[in-house]
């Protein structure tokens, strides 16, 4: 039987930590950064945080946008770390956004504000741990969820910040830039 076989959005942004991690627990990577990369075979994809605006553009550009839509759509397990987060929303602020779209949440980008960008904390992110060290970079929350699919697994400072509907992960924060791999183990895991 093949390993499992992960593709990482390498477009922009934090992807390299991702894949170390990924390959620390002896996952296979690819770099995703055009449309013949996406089309090899694949058990996942990991969506990184850096910019998502920049992300969509170079989605949109590459014509990456609607093959991986689909391919989430049609059940591809995914996880979006950060501006990950931001591309699978379908809403921003109350009002449908442009992006992947396939989770059923409302986010607010840049949520704590300029001065306060980027904090560490340590909270409980259900079913994995209760002393998860989230890294937060300019980072989204989540207003809402917008459907009882979507499960809540963390909430810092009164916000969602990590979530899973059905096959998508989702966080506001960036476990790739920790040490500790027990989320990404839990995408592996759940891949199966
Ligand atoms: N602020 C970024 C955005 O809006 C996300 C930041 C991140 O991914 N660390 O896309």
């Amino acid at each position: 039987m093949r390993r499992n076989r992960i593709a990482v959005l390498a477009l922009q942004g934090a992807f390299i930590e991702h894949e170390q991690m990924l390959q620390g627990l002896g996952v296979e990577t690819f770099e995703v950064r055009q449309l013949s990369d996406w089309e090899q075979p694949k058990d996942g994809l990991v969506i990184p945080g850096g910019e998502s605006t920049t992300q969509f553009r170079l989605l949109n550009d590459l014509a990456l946008l609607h093959p991986i839509r689909q391919a989430i759509l049609e059940g591809l397990p995914v996880f979006g770390t950060c501006a990950g987060l931001i591309l699978l929303a379908k809403q921003e602020d109350g009002h449908p956004r442009q992006g992947l779209c396939t989770m059923d949440i409302d986010v607010c980008r840049n949520a704590y504000g300029r001065q306060l960008g980027s904090f560490n904390a340590i909270g409980e992110v259900a079913d994995i741990a209760n002393d998860f060290p989230m890294t937060f970079i300019r980072a989204p929350y989540i207003h809402r969820t917008l459907s009882p699919e979507v499960e809540i697994l963390s909430e810092a400072d009164g916000h969602i910040v990590a979530v899973r509907q059905g096959h998508q992960l989702a966080t506001a924060f960036h476990p790739e830039l920790t040490a500790d791999n027990r989320l990404h183990r839990y995408f592996v895991e759940r891949m199966k």
